[in-house]
């Protein structure tokens, strides 16, 4: 942790979420892992916790956080070896936060915030990934609604979910095709909407991605939360930078943890006589494994220290991903081969902590999409 960077305020959340984390979910993750599922009563703790609505100012019944307790949030849930709806807390809450109506506000906000409403983000599509403007779904104005119809995938607790944000064009066959796309609310229990394939994931086996299909939605007009071409999808993707550093805080808190297990078991298991923490190749890779998961939290705290005095962090935000993503990989990795064939035993959790962390050099961005950002900011 970066205390020099911290608030007072920022360090008691830290505590509590801490606490809450050892209380709470350590004792239970691996039980929850073998069932395949968060129990309710985990999304029950988020939001009694204030977590589901970290975001969301208090007069929408939110937390009123920042985003620096979202990153001590992300980095202690990870330590602890869970994941948290990140696109709810971020993604979906903000979008609606920042860019709605204040009708939208009002309608969604508080049920979301209270973790009534779980919110899944949509964008990704079968042939439409990094290349989103390449999307197919489809909104057709029509007299007093749009007519939605596409498909989505791998969605964020989709199934879960009961509030969508839905990217979709609203204009075909533009010069630019991403200035087509317009986003919008859209209710679970809509006519049309159905959830298809849960996939078979390698790790992150108590949330889930999902399939969403839109079969001939009536998304009423007031729902239409950013049109095509407004200035309003520039800025939801400026704010997605930050959300950039949400996913980073999740990887170093991957790394932390298994770190933090790897540094016990290395002071415990002797060989040759003598705990394996004494021995050179040992002590040089702990070394290495400290000094990456400080590295990533660096550049995560620029980046939301820089956002704090209203700099847009595109290029610090991807280098701060980018960075954690591969090096909670790697950590994640040395803490099996230290903890030697045990490592690769359920046992000793670290095998979870890498296949968990796997997955996050994908969303939001992957890895090869955050060089690029980070390629066309500095050669601008
Ligand atoms: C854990 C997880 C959670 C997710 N959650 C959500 C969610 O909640 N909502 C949602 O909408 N989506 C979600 N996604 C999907 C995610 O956004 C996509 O996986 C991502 O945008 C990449 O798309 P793709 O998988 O189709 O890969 P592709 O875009 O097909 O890319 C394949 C490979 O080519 C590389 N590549 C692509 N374009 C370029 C380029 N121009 N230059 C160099 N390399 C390139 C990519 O980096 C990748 O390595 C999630 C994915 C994962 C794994």
């Amino acid at each position: 942790m970066i205390d020099s960077l911290l608030s007072d305020e920022n360090k008691m959340f830290r505590d509590t979420v801490r606490k809450f984390a050892e209380e709470k979910i350590i004792p239970n993750v691996k039980t929850w892992e073998k069932v395949g599922q968060y129990p309710d009563e985990y999304y029950r703790h988020l939001s009694e916790m204030g977590f589901m609505g970290l975001l969301v100012p208090e007069e929408y019944g939110g937390a009123g956080g920042s985003l620096i307790d979202l990153a001590i949030l992300c980095e202690e849930m990870g330590r602890a070896g869970v994941s948290i709806p990140l696109t709810h807390v971020s993604a979906c809450c903000r979008a609606i936060l920042n860019q709605g109506t204040e009708d939208q506000k009002r309608r969604y906000l508080p049920d979301m915030a209270s973790g009534k409403k779980i919110g899944a983000y949509c964008q990704t599509e079968p042939n439409a990934g990094s290349d989103a403007g390449n999307m197919s779904s489809f909104a057709e104005k029509k007299n007093g609604y749009y007519l939605l119809n596409g498909r989505k995938v791998f969605i964020s607790n989709g199934k879960i979910a009961s509030v969508f944000v839905v990217l979709a064009k609203t204009e075909k066959n533009l010069p630019k095709p991403s200035k087509g796309i317009a986003t919008f609310i859209v209710d679970r229990d809509t006519a049309g909407v159905s959830i298809g394939k849960t996939e078979d994931l390698m790790g992150r086996h108590c949330s889930s991605l999902d399939e969403i299909i839109f079969e001939n939605v009536k998304v009423p007009a007031e729902n239409l939360l950013i049109p095509a071409g407004s200035k309003g999808f520039k800025e939801m993707m400026i704010e997605f930078n930050s959300e950039r550093c949400g996913n980073a805080s999740f990887c170093v808190g991957f790394a932390q943890g298994a770190y933090d297990r790897t540094l016990r078991y290395c002071k415990e298991r002797v060989q040759f006589g003598k705990p394996i923490s004494e021995f050179q190749g040992i002590r040089w890779t702990l070394a290495e494994m400290a000094i990456k998961i400080q590295a990533a939290r660096l550049l995560i705290y620029d980046a939301l220290t820089k956002e704090k005095k209203g700099k847009i962090i595109a290029k610090e935000a991807s280098m701060a991903k980018k960075f954690a993503n591969e090096m909670a990989v790697w950590v994640c990795d040395q803490a099996i081969q230290l903890h030697g064939a045990y490592g690769y035993t359920a046992d000793y959790e670290v095998e979870r902590y890498y296949r968990d962390v796997r997955g996050w050099s994908m969303g939001g961005g992957t890895t090869q999409v955050c060089l690029n950002r980070i390629a066309h900011e500095i050669l601008k």
